[in-house]
């Protein structure tokens, strides 16, 4: 384990542990932060929490305690795991490291680890603040499940707060938390094809991937073998992380099913540090849980074996609807030729004629899918946000399409939001009905969607009261009038809103009893917190306000 080398713009934090005293200490002290030129960017003074009488108990252990892990521990830990303990450093902090995706603690927004160290953009940062702030304190470098059990078995020991991340691609920081151990699943990288698998539920092609592979690795890897598998848009996602435990929209979904229809068998380790394998009939609440549950919440994925499916030919076109401002961007047209795409469109393409306005369209033949998924979707810049933008989306069921007046509201509403927000992307994709369903937990919502319609709203004012207030602005006024048109909608919570209302019902519907038991079955000692997670209610993250959001900068904390 290398050494913290801390440098001179970086400061070590204290612990502040959830008691009544530091609660009243939070709420009553004024914290300041400066960017990485120097200038004061924002000033937060924390009255809010001294208005709820709320009790706040039992915290995690946190740096700073007795428990806490100390030199010795670390060495002794560390030495067991065969050196893979590190030391976790904001990644702007020494400005800079090479790799985003490499980096063991990072999380894609800033805003939600606290705006604690952000990567300065440019210039002369050697008077700004680095702390810290909501990130893990040190990762575990996962090369073995052995790494995974210890790991596990000293956090819910000392009563330590545990996190589990892979890429750092969570919307909500659920992949770092304040003086967290984490386990950092990225080097799990294993992909293997197996030609003839039999199960009692699937007898076929079948890659076993380790948890580490992304959206692109297994795409190339199918590109390989001549075959097709469902992963993410987005080629840096990590498939059996936290998309495939989301449900997992893909640009095949409407072939073949979300992701989390894709897997056929899991190897995980519990709270316990038990390593099991959970499949239709054997722990099959915890395949059921896990499959549409959400990630971290109940236990660690090692491995996933996933369908493969045949090769898809794909004809891809994009095309600008009367101003440069709305556009096709792409119509991705799985098992479809040029001619077959025409003859789809023609309907529209001429409705649009027959009112003055010329489509014109830029088509590609594919004849498999990643290339046609590369050229599409990997040139793009992906990143959640930045600070100066916070997204949400709302799915939209068949039932908005149902009749007419429906149909008038569901406009109004998708109107409303094209008005409020800086960038609204809709995805038209209903995925493909599975021959057995209630086998996994994805959002029922999801399944029935036919839109879902991702909101950005832009934040001008980067103080804590500007990012409150364009949380506030997203949630009610862009979301706000979607949500009350589609009540039998709900919202993908791999890209939500963090500060989603009713999340419980947005997230699983009529699913979420049944997984509250399963969490209280496998996981009673909260050893795996996510925001907005199964079973979380009555835990909360006491954060210090900086952002004016929720963020991961403060003890995790029974209230
Ligand atoms: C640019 C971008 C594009 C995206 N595109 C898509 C898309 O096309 N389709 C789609 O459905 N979603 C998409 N997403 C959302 C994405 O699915 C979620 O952000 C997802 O949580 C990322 O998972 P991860 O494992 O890569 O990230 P992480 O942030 O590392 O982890 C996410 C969650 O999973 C947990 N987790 C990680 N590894 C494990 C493990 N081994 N076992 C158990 N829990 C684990 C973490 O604790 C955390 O709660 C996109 C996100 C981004 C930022």
């Amino acid at each position: 384990m290398s050494d913290w080398v801390a440098s001179g713009t970086f400061t070590a934090e204290d612990p502040r542990p959830c008691t009544r005293h530091s609660m009243r200490h939070l709420a009553q002290s004024e914290r300041t932060y400066s960017n990485p030129g120097g200038a004061q960017r924002g000033h937060a003074t924390l009255l809010s929490l001294t208005s709820s009488l709320v009790l706040v108990i039992h915290p995690k252990t946190m740096p700073g305690d007795l428990l806490y892990l100390g030199k010795i521990t670390r060495r002794v830990f560390d030495l067991l795991l065969g050196g893979a303990l590190e030391k976790i450093v904001p990644i702007g902090s020494p400005c800079y490291k090479k790799s985003y995706y490499n980096d063991n603690g990072t999380l894609m927004n800033p805003l939600y680890y606290g705006m604690t160290c952000p990567i300065p953009a440019s210039g002369n940062y050697a008077n700004g603040t680095c702390t810290q702030g909501g990130y893990a304190e040190f990762a575990v470098k996962v090369s073995n499940i052995a790494q995974i059990q210890l790991a596990v078995n000293l956090a819910r020991t000392l009563n330590l707060r545990l996190v589990v991340r892979n890429t750092g691609h969570d919307y909500n920081g659920r992949s770092v938390g304040k003086g967290a151990l984490s386990i950092w699943t990225h080097g799990l990288k294993e992909i293997k094809y197996v030609k003839n698998y039999k199960s009692p539920t699937y007898n076929g092609p079948v890659f076993k991937v380790g948890s580490g592979v992304q959206s692109f690795e297994l795409y190339q890897a199918a590109g390989k073998y001549g075959v097709s598998t469902v992963a993410g848009i987005c080629p840096t996602v990590g498939v059996f992380g936290g998309y495939s435990t989301g449900g997992g929209h893909s640009p095949l979904m409407q072939l073949f099913g979300v992701d989390a229809d894709q897997v056929i068998a899991l190897e995980v380790v519990l709270a316990s540090g038990r390593f099991v394998t959970a499949t239709p009939s054997v722990n099959s609440d915890l395949y059921l849980a896990m499959l549409g549950g959400g990630g971290g919440t109940f236990r660690i994925i090692t491995s996933a074996v996933v369908k493969v499916h045949r090769k898809v030919p794909v004809t891809v076109s994009t095309w600008t609807l009367m101003t440069s401002e709305i556009s096709m961007a792409p119509f991705f047209a799985t098992d479809k030729t040029v001619a077959e795409y025409e003859v789809l469109m023609k309907p529209l393409f001429d409705k649009c004629a027959s009112f003055g306005i010329q489509l014109t369209a830029n088509t590609t033949h594919y004849d498999s899918f990643y290339p046609a998924c590369q050229a599409t979707f990997g040139p793009s810049n992906y990143n959640v946000g930045g600070a100066g933008a916070i997204p949400g989306n709302r799915l939209v069921p068949s039932d908005n399409w149902a009749s007419s007046e429906m149909r008038g509201k569901t406009f109004a509403a998708v109107q409303n939001t094209i008005e409020n927000a800086l960038l609204v992307l809709i995805y038209h994709q209903r995925p493909a009905e599975q021959e057995k369903e209630g086998i996994n937990s994805v959002n029922p919502a999801f399944r029935n969607e036919e839109s879902m319609i991702v909101a950005i709203n832009a934040v001008s004012d980067l103080t804590a009261a500007g990012w409150k207030a364009g949380s506030e602005q997203l949630t009610i006024k862009v979301l706000g009038p979607l949500r009350e048109v589609t009540p039998t909608g709900g919202s993908y919570g791999k890209e939500a809103d963090i500060a989603e209302t009713d999340w419980q019902k947005a997230f699983w519907g009529a699913n979420y009893p049944r997984l509250q038991q399963i969490k209280q079955k496998y996981d009673p000692g909260m050893l795996f917190y996510v925001h907005h997670g199964v079973g979380t209610e009555g835990w909360a993250i006491i954060e210090n306000g900086n952002v004016g959001v929720q963020s991961t900068d403060g003890p995790l904390c029974r209230v």
